[in-house]
């Protein structure tokens, strides 16, 4: 499978299923053939990202919950008592490989509103740039259910939207999507790759492959996934992760329904801040700062003149010339009050006036730019 072996950036998400065993307990012995995993993609300096299930079920076992459906406060309890023994499970496997683990817990609304998500996305980015393995999984002891993303396929799909993976790989406890149950029609047919996911492949995982997948989430859940991740740029895979190294086993050629992205990570984010949001202010620039945010450049404060509108670090502003024609869009580093008080400063001389400093006023890597010429 050629997706994995050309991926920068790789979510990996890790169900309940496959880390605890028939006892409750995790299982050591498939971590570390994982871990094994983790290693050799990092050793080829690919990134690697675990979302991980698993809180609820461990925390179980330690406080003594039979095996009934549990109630909202009980399953937080169980969270609670289980992550700690979730990360102790992957601090062991990862240690003779050498890796750290870094738990990051999170919720909805770290996806969905913008402070916290670039917020989150700050963090991760932070840990991957440290060498650290990130192991994600939803904060499951403060959310209820109306704030619950409720299953990690759809969790995994937007921290890779978040962090501009390319891909995405579910491990299940089925090889992929089929045409119709595997279990029941023999006629059944493995698919292998999705180029586009149409009403038809959706009505597969909706119809005879709903039941599949253990946990939170079966082949409707992970399509819908996908979709997130194919809109964000990064191509889904779903394999079976009950084998001892399902990434090697993955590259030898193991099977899988590989779901294409339909742009790439760094379009779908342009696209985002360019189309989706509304200004919320203006930050007028000078001719320099105009002709490089034009190439590309980040936004200095040195080149800002003048700040319109009232907006928070984070929301969405768009940059115009002096004769006011709009040059990009783009998401503030600085809360408008903020902004003006650092117009035409030099970077070293933000700290000292405001008392902190998050770099430049619209980083690169958060502008879109618009076409030349457009009017306000
Ligand atoms: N966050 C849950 C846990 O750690 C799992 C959710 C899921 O499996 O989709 O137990």
């Amino acid at each position: 499978m050629k997706e994995l072996g050309g991926a920068k950036r790789i979510v990996v998400k890790v169900g309940s299923a496959l880390l605890v065993g028939a006892g409750g307990a995790a299982d050591a012995h498939w971590l570390h053939a994982f871990a094994a995993d983790i290693h050799r993609l990092r050793e080829r300096g690919q990134q690697v990202l675990v979302v991980s299930s698993g809180a609820v079920a461990l925390g179980r076992r330690r406080l003594g919950l039979a095996r009934r459906a549990l109630s909202l406060p009980e399953k937080q309890a169980a969270a609670a008592a289980g992550q700690s023994a979730l990360m102790r499970a992957w601090e062991e496997a990862f240690e003779p490989h050498r890796l750290s683990a870094a738990q990051v817990l999170l919720t909805r609304d770290d996806t969905e509103v913008r402070r916290r998500w670039l917020n989150a996305r700050a963090t991760i980015e932070t840990l991957l740039a440290l060498g650290v393995v990130p192991v994600i999984n939803e904060n499951d002891t403060v959310t209820t259910e109306e704030i619950r993303y409720g299953d990690n396929d759809r969790l995994a799909a937007r921290v890779a939207q978040m962090i501009g993976a390319d891909l995405l790989v579910l491990l299940s406890d089925v090889d992929g999507l089929y045409t119709a149950d595997p279990r029941r029609d023999p006629g059944a047919r493995h698919v292998e790759h999705v180029a586009q996911l149409t009403p038809q492949i959706e009505a597969m995982a909706g119809g005879a492959n709903a039941g599949a997948g253990l946990g939170s989430g079966g082949m409707a859940t992970k399509l819908a996934a996908a979709r997130i991740a194919s809109a964000a740029g990064c191509a889904t895979v779903i394999t079976l992760g009950h084998r001892p190294s399902p990434l090697a086993a993955l590259e030898a050629g193991a099977r899988a329904t590989v779901i294409a992205p339909s742009t790439t990570p760094a379009a779908a984010y342009k696209a985002w801040i360019a189309g989706s949001l509304a200004p919320a202010g203006a930050l007028v620039v000078d001719a320099g700062a105009a002709a490089a945010v034009r190439r590309g450049k980040s936004l200095l404060a040195a080149g800002l003149r003048r700040v319109e509108g009232r907006f928070e670090k984070g929301d969405a502003v768009v940059i115009v010339d002096e004769a006011g024609a709009e040059i990009a869009r783009g998401l503030a580093r600085y809360e408008a009050a903020d902004a003006s008080r650092i117009c035409g400063l030099k970077s070293a001389a933000i700290e000292p006036a405001i008392g902190y400093t998050c770099g430049p006023v619209v980083h690169a890597d958060d502008l879109a730019l618009v076409q030349a010429g457009a009017a306000r």
